[in-house]
Parts: structure tokens; sequence; C-alpha cells
């Protein structure tokens, strides 16, 4: 097993495991394999000196190559959108325990040293999130549980298993609870878009169109957290190489309403617009926030970007990629999504 020197990263045809392959590289690393279900051309960012496979992690054979010689394995791999996406889905979003399954038992089967879970901060029980006040979540929130339907009891479920491979076979499983993650190279439309991406689009949607108005899913008073995708990266690489054997929160403890965001994005794009607020739309919990004090008492570190920066980087992308959309111009958005960056 001593001659383990692969460093993988699952999901790695999407957001965060691009970004996380990007940073990677970045920082010297070449004995990288990235694996994701969709073909390597659909990958949103997509390195040609690394070791890309298009395999679907649901299986059993698939996950035994993706773990063979692996020394550390990031497992982002998972079946997930917004809310509108996880509140119609659920028994797919269930579906992703068999990629979380199989990859733990692969990793013990080939050595693997470090196995880093992604999990969400929708395994909070739904209780402590009633109140439009951002309630921050600690970690002990999440029992007795009552997660998200389907998504959330998925996450809960594949963090227990991450326990309990560690407990009694010794697989050393580290495991974070994502808090809203946006940035660029993110989805940002399609319907699996969260909400940063989705506002950002519309508020492009109406500057280019000259329609000012905007549809808002729920009241716009629900409260979230956002965190900027290097921040999310940054805390996953220190959490991987923590002795931090209880799952974490890894989020901004940056507060914002619905509404605040969309004044955010207005306020980028130089323009206001009429709200419209659909509140049959899936919305998802009133209120959650990151309580950041046990990464802080760890780490001495938590996600810093102030949303208006992050905000902006994402609001620039999303314009770029829709004025090549709107171009027709495929070969642009192609190009963009999958550029190859030093
Ligand atoms: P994403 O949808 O952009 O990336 C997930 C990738 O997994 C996709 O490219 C998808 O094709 C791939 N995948 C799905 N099923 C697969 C299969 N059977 N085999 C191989 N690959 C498969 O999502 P993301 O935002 O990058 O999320 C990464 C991880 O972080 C996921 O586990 C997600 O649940 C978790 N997470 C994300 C957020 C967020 O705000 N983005 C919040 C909480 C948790």
């Amino acid at each position: 097993m001593g001659a383990n020197n692969k460093i993988v990263i699952t999901g790695a045809g999407g957001f965060i495991g691009g970004a996380l392959v990007s940073l990677l590289r970045r920082q010297g690393r070449r004995d990288l394999r990235a694996v994701d279900v969709k073909p390597v051309d659909e990958w949103y960012q997509r390195f040609d000196d690394v070791e890309n496979l298009s395999l679907d992690l649901n299986l059993k054979e698939n996950c035994e190559t993706t773990a063979k010689d692996a020394v550390e394995i990031y497992n982002l791999a998972a079946n997930m959108g917004g809310m509108g996406f996880i509140e119609h889905n659920k028994a797919l979003c269930m579906l992703s325990v068999l990629i979380n399954t199989n990859m733990l038992l692969a990793a013990r089967k080939h050595g693997t040293q470090r196995f880093f879970y992604a999990s969400s901060a929708c395994v909070y029980n739904a209780d402590r999130q009633q109140t439009f006040e951002a309630p921050s979540l600690k970690e002990e929130d999440a029992y007795p549980a009552l997660a998200e339907d389907g998504y959330g009891w998925e996450k809960l479920f594949s963090e227990r298993m991450c326990r309990h491979f560690r407990e009694d076979f010794g697989l050393q499983t580290r495991v974070a609870r994502f808090h809203n993650v946006y940035g660029p190279w993110g989805t940002w439309f399609g319907g699996r878009e969260k909400a940063p991406a989705a506002i950002c689009r519309k508020v492009i949607e109406a500057k280019v169109s000259g329609n000012r108005t905007i549809e808002i899913w729920g009241s716009g008073n629900q409260t979230r957290s956002f965190m900027f995708i290097d921040d999310c990266t940054e805390g996953i690489q220190k959490i991987k190489d923590s002795n931090i054997l209880e799952p974490i929160n890894l989020g901004s403890s940056e507060a914002v309403t619905i509404n605040q965001l969309v004044d955010m994005a207005e306020d980028i794009a130089n323009i206001k617009l009429k709200r419209n607020y659909d509140l049959t739309a899936p919305k998802g919990v009133n209120g959650r926030n990151s309580d950041n004090t046990l990464i802080k008492g760890y780490l001495d570190w938590e996600p810093s970007t102030p949303l208006r920066d992050g905000l902006e980087k994402t609001y620039r992308w999303i314009y770029d990629q829709y004025m090549a959309r709107e171009r027709g111009d495929a070969g642009v958005v192609r190009e963009l999504s999958t550029t190859v960056q030093s």
C-alpha cells in the first residue's frame, strides 16, 4: 500500500471539485486524478495535465478504479443543486449514498490515508431554522435529527458512515458541512443553480432585456450566509489536513436576507428592479447561518471574503458567460467553461 501517491478529486467536473483541482495544480501538484460522471468536455474546468476520468461512481467497480493508488480522496461527487432541484428530486439526492458507500469501501480497500467528505448545512434540524433571524447553527444542532428531506438525510447518513469507517476500520475520514458556496465557474442556469448565481443571472437578464423586474423565490426575508469558492477550497484543505474528527461547519458567518443579496447584485449592476415575490416557489428554511466558534477554535481561521467582493467577481463572470451565450457564441461558452488555466 505504501506506493499510493494519487490525489483523487471526485465531482471534479462540477463547481467545487473543479475549483479544488485548479487550486491543487496551482500548488504544484501534478499527481491528480479527477473523476466525474459527466463527459470530460462538459466539465466546468478541465486541465489537460491531470488524469481526467468520466466514470459513474454509483458503481462499485468505478469507485475501485478511482481509489486505486490514492493517498488522498476528496469526495465531492453528488447529485445536487439549489432548492429548486433538491425539493423536487429527493430520491435522486438520496441515491448519492451509493457514491459515498462505494467510495468509502474502495478507499478502505486501497489503503487511502485521508478521505474528505463534503457534507452540507442541510443536515441541520429544521426546527432550529424556523426564524428569519439567521440562527447560527452549531455542529451539535444536527441532532436530534430532522434534516432537509432527501438531500439532508443522505448527507447525515454519509457523515455517520465516514465516522464509523474511521472508528471501526481506521480510514482517516474528515467531514465539512458546507454552507452555500458561490463563485465563478459555478452552475448559473438550468435549474440546479443556487441563489447568488440565480440572482446575478436574473439581474443581468433584466439589464440586457430592459424588462426591469425580478422574480424572487419566497418573501425575500429568508436569511442565509454565502461562502466564496476560494474560502471553500482553502477550508477543505485545512480540514482535510487537521485532526478534527467530527463534522465541522465550513461557511461564512456574514448573514444576509435574500432581499439584501438582491440589493448587492443591483448595486453591482447599477440598476434598480421591481421585485415580484413568488411565495409558492421552493424557498428552503427561513433562516440559517454558520456558527464558526468550533472552526476558529481549531484552526484560528474562518471564511472571510466579504459577500460584496465575492458577488462582484461572480456577477462579472456570469455576465461574460451570459453575453457569450446571447451572441450565440457556443465556442466561447465552451471555452469559458473549460479553459485550461495555468
Ligand atoms: P456540482 O453539482 O457542481 O458538482 C457535483 C459533481 O458531481 C457534478 O459535476 C456531477 O456531475 C458529479 N456527479 C454526480 N453524480 C455522480 C456520479 N454518479 N458519479 C460521478 N460524479 C457524479 O456541485 P458542487 O456545488 O460542486 O458540490 C460539491 C459537493 O459539495 C457535493 O457533495 C455537494 O453536495 C456539496 N455541497 C455543496 C454546496 C454548495 O453550495 N455548492 C453546499 C453544501 C454541500
